[in-house]
């Protein structure tokens, strides 16, 4: 993989969008008729829990009927080449690059298929329901939410990521929009480290100047095109 020998590579809904996973429009604005502060903040599950629970559990049973696409293919193929080091963070919670055979994902959204327990702080893998109020298999309450991290909460290991940000030599965003911090923020952080960035989305986010180089068009095209390059290049 040429001198490029620690990846880590952001991905984002343009990763899944070809394979028909739906997510908020940029901006914050609606999913399937929702608006962001309906269903995705903790005020929202306060204010009225029947609605957050039916919405997450249609994503859920969604997201098992969907297959992962080209660019997941190609990510975890570039994860299995021997001379590197690649993690992949993401801000999808559908779990398309795990199904495409990648090992190194860091969910730094949460997962649509992990249930966590509000009374036990659990986590348990989740393909159900959670509108009847199943009971936690750690601890027996019926206290289960949805591991997604909502608008307004702490996205997740973000010391890992930036640890893995300092030891990288090539920081790589697929297909994110650049509007939602942290992540928003990692390519600048990255630059600050010294470490060579590249964009891949099918349109310039509104970070795309901070790239190094930005490289337009399909996820499904452009990111096994890149991979493809990489390995040659090794
Ligand atoms: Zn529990």
């Amino acid at each position: 993989m040429g001198n490029n020998r620690n990846i880590v590579i952001l991905t984002g809904a343009g990763v899944s969008a070809e394979s028909g996973i739906d997510t908020f429009r940029d901006g914050g604005g609606l999913w399937e008729q929702h608006r962001v502060e309906d269903v995705a903040t903790p005020e929202a599950f306060q204010r009225d829990p029947d609605l957050v629970l039916r919405f997450y559990d249609m994503r859920r049973e969604a997201v098992q009927t969907k297959e992962p696409n080209a660019a997941h293919h190609a990510l975890a193929r570039l994860e299995r080449e021997p001379d590197g080091d690649v993690l992949i963070v993401t801000q999808n919670v559908d779990d398309l690059h795990e199904r495409a055979g990648a090992k190194n994902v860091l969910y730094m959204h949460g997962e649509l298929l992990n249930a966590w327990c509000t009374a036990c702080d659990a986590r348990s893998r989740w393909t159900g329901t959670l509108i009847d109020r199943p009971t936690c298999p750690a601890c027996g309450a019926p206290a289960l939410r949805p591991d997604i991290v909502w608008f307004g909460e702490m996205p997740y290991r973000m010391e890992e990521i930036y640890g893995a940000l300092r030891r990288a030599d090539l920081f790589v965003s697929i297909g994110t929009s650049g509007a939602v911090y942290p992540a928003a923020g990692f390519v600048r952080d990255a630059r600050e480290m010294g470490v060579e960035t590249l964009e891949l989305n099918l349109e310039r986010s509104e970070g795309s100047s901070w790239f190094h180089e930005t490289r337009l068009g399909p996820a499904t095209e452009i990111v096994p095109a890149w991979v493809d390059e990489l390995v040659d290049a090794g």
